[in-house]
């Protein structure tokens, strides 16, 4: 059976140390772009041909990344004791959308992408 793959893109402004590594041990920010992609099975498809909305999808994330804008990761929970990566945060993001979002309407998260700079970016697949 076929599937369908939806995806939607937020962003949001933040700085983060990550102590021990080069470079990045050092105070700085970015302007960090998330992209979530749910996957619904073809057969599941609403009547009105449609899968999830984009907005939903869009609106998802920005509620996951809403306390991250304009902030100091470091500080936040649970980055005052997990290091405020991008693979943490995608992992994060991914957490957060299937308990709010994804188990409500027929879908699951295929990945979550973060992109610290346009040429550096993670991919999240949840197991
Ligand atoms: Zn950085």
């Amino acid at each position: 059976m076929g599937y369908f793959l939806l995806s939607a893109e937020t962003s949001f402004s933040a700085a983060h140390t990550l102590p021990g590594v080069p470079l990045c041990e050092r105070f700085h920010g970015h302007n960090w772009t998330v992209r979530l992609t749910v996957r619904m099975e073809e057969n599941k498809l609403a009547a009105n041909g449609m899968g999830v909305d984009f907005r939903d999808i869009e609106t998802a994330i920005t509620q996951a990344t809403a306390e991250f804008d304009h902030q100091y990761l470091n500080e936040i929970p649970p980055f005052n004791t997990v290091p405020p990566t991008a693979e943490n945060i995608a992992r994060l993001v991914s957490e957060r959308v299937t308990s709010q979002f994804t188990d409500n309407h027929n879908i699951a998260i295929e990945e979550v992408e973060i992109w610290e700079a346009a040429q550096y970016r993670v991919v999240y697949r949840p197991g």
